[in-house]
């Protein structure tokens, strides 16, 4: 299998006036799965397709392994992409669209190719379908003959372009799973393109986060979750999104207060918290996620702040918790927790899981 890296990658249209993938830096691991995350328009598509031999940088390279790929034609490269709209050949029959792949790129003979698409389809629980064509198929099933026409190939990249779009949720779900079990089980490196934060969180190994061609942030799910760089991040990973307040932060570069007027909010910062953060006395903004916030019913006026119940949803095992704090201010709280419209209630948060970001730049402080 083979390792990707893309160095410096970048793609121009129309004459340089739309940068789509801005001089990108990224490598997979042999065997990762990495997700590409990132608002529509972000690059994603660009991105794949140059890893796929489809579209021609402007400039920077792609390898695999040492070997600069760059220069070399898609169908001479050993990878296999999955798409939204399945790309299925609608005339030929499930079998002969899992075969054709494999006459294009293999020098198999018949029989062989027949043995592999057979293997295939009962990995992928198709040998039903295969004398079926596409348009006498579920969404679902459409997918899983993409993916083991896909497979079939032995390729050693896997590119996938947002492949479940078309799906419905639940579907969406099971074949998540599926696509992980694939990956590795074949061990192939895979490069996942998706806007959908939950499944960059649910699939990736690592996520690279793109905005407006920029790579953003490249980590685990979780390293990203708790520690997003900057604003950016912090707003598109995580559901429901984190709240976002602007707040002044008062400090004598021991001890610090952030405080926002409008709403009444007072927190003191610990000396540990001034120690380890490059603070100034200033405008912040502070982002605080809507499962990191505690609501007390019956506020004594020591909590962070006092605020109005908007709106209450139960989501079943929890409810959200609309409330107004400059604006709408959510708040993730257990099932038990059954505010009514227009009740003040306080809210508190731990230091631990506030965020601080620059208010000029975004940057996480
Ligand atoms: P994503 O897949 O993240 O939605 P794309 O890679 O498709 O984003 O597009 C990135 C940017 O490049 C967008 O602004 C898009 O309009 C532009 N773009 C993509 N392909 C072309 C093209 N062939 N010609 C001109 N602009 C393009
Ligand atoms: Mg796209």
């Amino acid at each position: 299998m083979a390792r990707v890296t893309l160095d410096t990658l970048r793609k121009e249209f129309d004459r340089g006036t739309i940068v789509a993938v801005d001089d990108l830096d990224l490598e997979i691991d042999d065997g990762e799965f990495v997700t590409v995350v990132g608002p529509s328009g972000c690059g994603k598509t660009t991105t794949l397709r140059m890893v796929a031999g489809l579209e021609e940088p402007t400039s920077g390279t792609v390898e695999f392994d040492d070997e600069d790929v760059t220069d070399i034609h898609a169908k001479e490269r050993p990878v296999a992409m999955v798409f939204q709209n399945y790309a299925l050949y609608p005339h030929k029959t499930v079998r002969e669209n899992m075969a054709f792949g494999l006459k294009m790129s293999t020098d198999m003979t018949t029989e062989e190719r027949h043995e592999r698409v057979r293997e295939m389809a009962e990995m992928m629980g198709i040998e039903d379908l295969l004398d079926d064509k596409p348009d006498e198929l579920s969404g679902g099933q459409k997918q899983r003959v993409a993916l083991g026409r896909a497979i079939a190939r032995e390729p050693e990249v896997f590119l996938f372009d947002e492949p479940l779009s078309n799906l419905d949720a639940k579907l969406r779900t099971e074949m998540r799973a599926e696509i992980q079990k694939l990956q590795k089980e074949f061990g192939v490196t895979a490069m996942y393109v998706t806007h959908d934060q939950e499944e960059a969180m649910t699939m990736g190994d690592r996520l690279a986060i793109l905005n407006d061609g920029e790579l953003q942030q490249v980590g685990a799910p979780t390293e990203v979750y708790q520690n997003p760089v900057n604003k950016f991040v912090a707003g598109f990973i995580g559901s429901p999104s984190m709240n976002f307040l602007d707040v002044g932060v008062e400090t004598d570069g021991t001890t610090a207060t952030i405080r926002d007027e409008s709403s009444g909010l007072a927190f003191a910062l610990s000396r540990d918290y001034v120690a380890g953060h490059d603070l100034e006395s200033g405008p912040y903004t502070l982002g605080i996620r809507p499962e990191n916030i505690g609501i007390v019913e019956d506020p004594t006026g020591g909590e962070t702040l006092t605020a109005t119940v908007e709106v209450v949803e139960p989501i079943g095992s929890d409810n959200y918790v609309h409330l107004d704090v400059n604006g709408d201010f959510l708040a993730r709280a257990p099932a038990n927790v059954q505010p009514e419209a227009g009740d003040e209630v306080g809210v508190v948060f731990e230091e631990t899981d506030l965020h601080l970001f620059d208010a000029e730049t975004g940057e996480d402080v």
